[in-house]
């Protein structure tokens, strides 16, 4: 059945009645694989608004409205990797071992690494990152030329990792989409420029989705290389410590500090103040580690065969939602970025009964209306038909899921100056508007 149903012989509705977004709160609580300190804020939020369901620790089933934002966020990344020269591929999961004993990371992953053997005992291993694969597939190419370079390459794919503590629901799966781009430069100084680009293409992510990012020097841990950087969000139940001096620039994972230290190392009088956050991105300069290893070659400008320098960049795609949801939402219900949140506005007519057919005419006409005369409304608007609920039950509803507006058009929508009334979810916000002013509105 769609979730749309005919509607006065006109274009179909969003019926809130048809949305499959089954509330499985009960499972937060009694989960006896979650005890409590394993599931946070965004967690309950995302499982009580019927976002997300669990399915084995540290797997979900990412129900419709997630598949919404994270389609949107995917759309917000593409534009940002592909506005520094990114080209998108996808790699296979299913990564032979060979590739990763050639770089000796089949044992140093350890336990991390989620592995199987084939039908004919061949290892292979499910990708918890893809150095090894995208370095070989660029080795395979005979004639890649510096004239090709840089070259970046990038997939937005499941990961597989066999996490020690699976928690927080999205914020740390075994399985979760990560975006993941690769690039490989002429020289070291062309390598550094890329690295600058995507990192201000990360911060440009952050911006546009009003989320408050702080980059902070960090370890290197077993990806390996020379210069890197995580993006984090700061947030209470973060797992990363972070340093930020109170006087310069300097910031900084405790990760990388050998002791610490209560002083700023960059400007050694700043007093470093430390807080919690959530890793959401983390870039790398790899050098030539795996284009060495796997002879990831092009021909220079004097036409002989030269060793690619390399870089590495991660996302964590389904992490940020989660992040998103936990530093933005309240207790209660959901505030989402407003560029990502899985319907941008939900109309409610009155409770049946009353006298107010006319209302529920109008409501409809209205959601037709908002499609039509702005596009980037279009299939963004939904209708709560569940009219045997009170509208303060619904507007509950409304709060948990957080649509960034929400229209009620009761008896004022009838009078002669119809006036609706609006909330902003993300200001908590009321105001009452006329037709022509809610249009502006949005
Ligand atoms: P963490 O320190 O949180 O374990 P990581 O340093 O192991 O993360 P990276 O190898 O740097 O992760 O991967 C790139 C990005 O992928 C991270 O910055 C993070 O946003 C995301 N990510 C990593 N592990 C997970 C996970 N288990 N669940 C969801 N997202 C993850
Ligand atoms: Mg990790
Ligand atoms: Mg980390
Ligand atoms: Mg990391």
């Amino acid at each position: 059945v769609p979730a749309s149903a005919p509607s006065c012989g006109r274009k179909p509705v969003l019926l809130v009645s048809r949305l499959y977004q089954p509330s499985n709160l009960r499972d937060v609580a009694q989960d006896s694989r979650l005890p409590g300190e394993m599931s946070c804020k965004s967690q309950r939020l995302m499982q009580q608004a019927g976002l997300i369901h669990p399915s084995s620790p540290g797997c979900y089933y990412y129900l419709p409205a997630t598949i919404r934002s994270m389609e949107k966020l995917v759309r917000v990344i593409d534009q940002e990797m592909q506005g520094i020269g990114g080209q998108k591929l996808d790699m296979p999961s299913l990564c032979s071992a060979d590739l990763w004993k050639t770089s000796e990371r089949w044992d140093l992953m350890g336990k991390e690494l989620f592995r199987l053997k084939d039908r004919h005992g061949a290892d292979y291993c499910l990708g918890p990152t893809h150095e090894e694969a995208v370095t070989t597939l660029v080795a395979h190419q005979a004639t890649l030329s510096y004239r090709q370079l840089p070259l970046l390459l990038y997939q937005i794919t499941r990961k597989f990792r066999d996490e020690p503590k699976p928690k927080f629901g999205l914020l740390r799966g075994r399985e979760f989409y990560m975006k993941d781009m690769y690039s490989f430069d002429v020289s070291e100084e062309a390598a550094h420029q890329t690295y600058e680009s995507v990192c201000q293409a990360y911060t440009r992510l952050f911006t546009r989705l009003g989320l408050r990012c702080v980059q902070v020097q960090a370890d290197t841990g077993n990806i390996g290389g020379k210069l890197s950087h995580e993006f984090q969000l700061p947030a209470d139940i973060g797992e990363d410590r972070l340093l930020v001096c109170g006087s310069c620039s300097f910031s900084a994972n405790v990760e990388t500090m050998s002791s610490d230290q209560s002083n700023c190392p960059q400007c050694e009088t700043g007093k470093l103040v430390e807080s919690k956050g959530i890793e959401v991105g983390h870039t790398f300069y790899l050098g030539k580690k795996y284009s060495h290893i796997f002879k990831a070659t092009f021909s220079n400008a004097q036409n002989k065969p030269a060793v690619a320098e390399m870089g590495c960049y991660g996302l964590g795609v389904t992490r940020i939602l989660a992040a998103a949801v936990e530093v933005m939402s309240t207790e209660e219900g959901i505030r989402w970025p407003g560029l990502i949140a899985p319907y941008q506005v939900c109309v409610l007519p009155p409770k049946k009964g009353s006298k107010v057919d006319e209302a529920t005419l109008l409501a409809e006409e209205l959601v037709q209306a908002l499609g039509e005369t702005l596009p980037q409304l279009r299939g963004e608007v939904v209708l709560d038909d569940r009219t045997q609920m009170t509208i303060g039950k619904r507007l509950k509803d409304a709060s948990k899921l957080g649509y960034p507006y929400v229209i009620v058009v009761g008896q004022g929508a009838l009078e002669e100056t119809p006036r609706f009334e609006v909330i902003c979810q993300q200001t908590g916000e009321t105001v009452f508007l006329s037709r022509d002013g809610l249009l502006d509105l949005l």
